[in-house]
């Protein structure tokens, strides 16, 4: 099952998830680009979700990605085209 969602600059597409933090460095004026982090996820699905590196440090720290994780990230729904933009300026940590 996809979740759909409605782009402004795309359209309908599938939903995936960006941490606030790798959101608004797209935004500012200057971003740079930052280290991503991703969850685990099947070889061959795409990637659902990127978090940054002071969201991964809160995920250790919880262990997993619960309340209080989600609430340091607080996600932003884009589209899969748009997502794709995150992970080309920026840059994905080292592991696997
Ligand atoms: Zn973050
Ligand atoms: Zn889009």
């Amino acid at each position: 099952m996809v979740d759909l969602l409605k782009c402004g600059t795309h359209g309908e597409r599938e939903t995936r998830f960006v941490c606030t933090h790798l959101f608004q460095n797209a935004r500012s004026e200057s971003p740079r680009s930052m280290r991503y982090f991703e969850p685990a996820h099947d070889e061959g699905e795409p990637t659902p979700a990127i978090w940054c590196e002071a969201c991964e440090t809160v995920i250790l720290e919880q262990g997993e990605v619960n309340e209080a994780a989600a609430d340091f990230a607080s996600f932003h729904m884009v589209c899969d085209f748009c997502f794709q933009k995150y992970l080309d300026e920026n840059t994905p940590d080292a592991a696997t």
